[in-house]
């Protein structure tokens, strides 16, 4: 019995940590009635309710109205008032006691803000929490204490709060790229323009387009640069030197290979640079 108790204890704990953020360490605020009850029956509250919640770190909590209130239903609830009294005492706000009913309802709130379980076995005050969303109640049967099961306005609330979480993150969806059919087609656009074809254009135009004035000119700076290449070869005079002398001339006479052909560049380029590899060799 107690391993189903502390499984369905788990269950409901489990959906009130994910929908209302309810984590341990716990805060139990308990009532007269609550510890009333368990003086009867016996119960060592902080032991049974840490077991149940599974948490050893819990707090029991009460408030200044509820001690009020114990205090004037005489001797026969002394025992519990010596016992409650042990707990940790949670500012209420109520200069002058009110009935611990009004005052726990009080600290629930709209929406349980403060993240307590309620300990009470006030049916009225049961009633009431169970209106109230995320906000879970812990109570006597016989001689154990159970967790009661969500209340239907904490399964609206959290199924509200799924339909939220899928319709909000539509900014984080966009950043996942999960709803990202407009930046497919962006990508597709800047894709499609295909700028090396536009380079080849360029290049291809400046040279067919290019008139035979222009063609003398270059040619005569492809020898210039020919000549100056292999004389440096020829000062440095050195194995090193070679390949780059080479390779410049080669780069120069590229060009004006490429400028008198037009159509192929590079086949050229190869054939006079080893041409001119040889030469310059021989003339060393
Ligand atoms: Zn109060």
């Amino acid at each position: 019995m107690k391993i189903t108790r502390q499984k369905h204890a788990k269950r409901v704990l489990k959906f009130y940590h994910i929908n209302f953020d309810l984590h341990p360490p716990f805060k139990v605020l308990v009532d007269g009635n609550f510890v009333y009850a368990a003086v009867e029956h016996k119960i060592m509250v902080a032991e049974l309710v840490s077991s149940l919640l599974g948490d050893p770190k819990v707090k029991l909590c009460t408030t200044r109205c509820v001690l009020a209130e114990l205090e004037k239903l005489g001797s026969a609830f002394k025992p519990a008032l010596s016992v409650i009294s042990q707990y940790k005492i949670v500012k209420c706000g109520h200069e002058s006691p009110v009935v611990a009913s009004e005052c726990l309802g009080y600290l629930a709130g709209e929406s349980n803000p403060m993240g307590f379980l309620f300990a009470t076995q006030d049916r009225s005050l049961m009633a009431e929490l169970r209106e109230i969303p995320g906000s879970p109640i812990l109570y006597i049967n016989f001689n154990l204490i159970a967790i009661d099961p969500p209340s239907d306005k904490s399964l609206k609330m959290a199924r509200k709060m799924d339909r939220r979480k899928l319709r909000v993150p539509t900014n984080e969806a966009r950043r996942l790229g999960i709803g990202g059919g407009e930046k497919k087609k962006k990508r597709k656009k800047t894709k499609g323009p295909n700028p090396l074809s536009v380079k080849k254009k360029k290049k291809s135009k400046g040279k067919s387009g290019g008139s035979d004035v222009e063609r003398p000119a270059k040619r005569s700076k492809g020898l210039d640069g020919a000549a100056v290449a292999t004389a440096a070869a020829g000062n440095s005079a050195g194995d090193e030197a070679e390949p780059v002398a080479a390779a410049s001339a080669a780069a120069v006479d590229s060009e004006a290979a490429g400028e008198a052909t037009g159509e192929k560049p590079k086949r050229k380029r190869k054939r006079r640079h080893k041409k001119k590899k040889k030469s310059v060799e021989l003339g060393l």
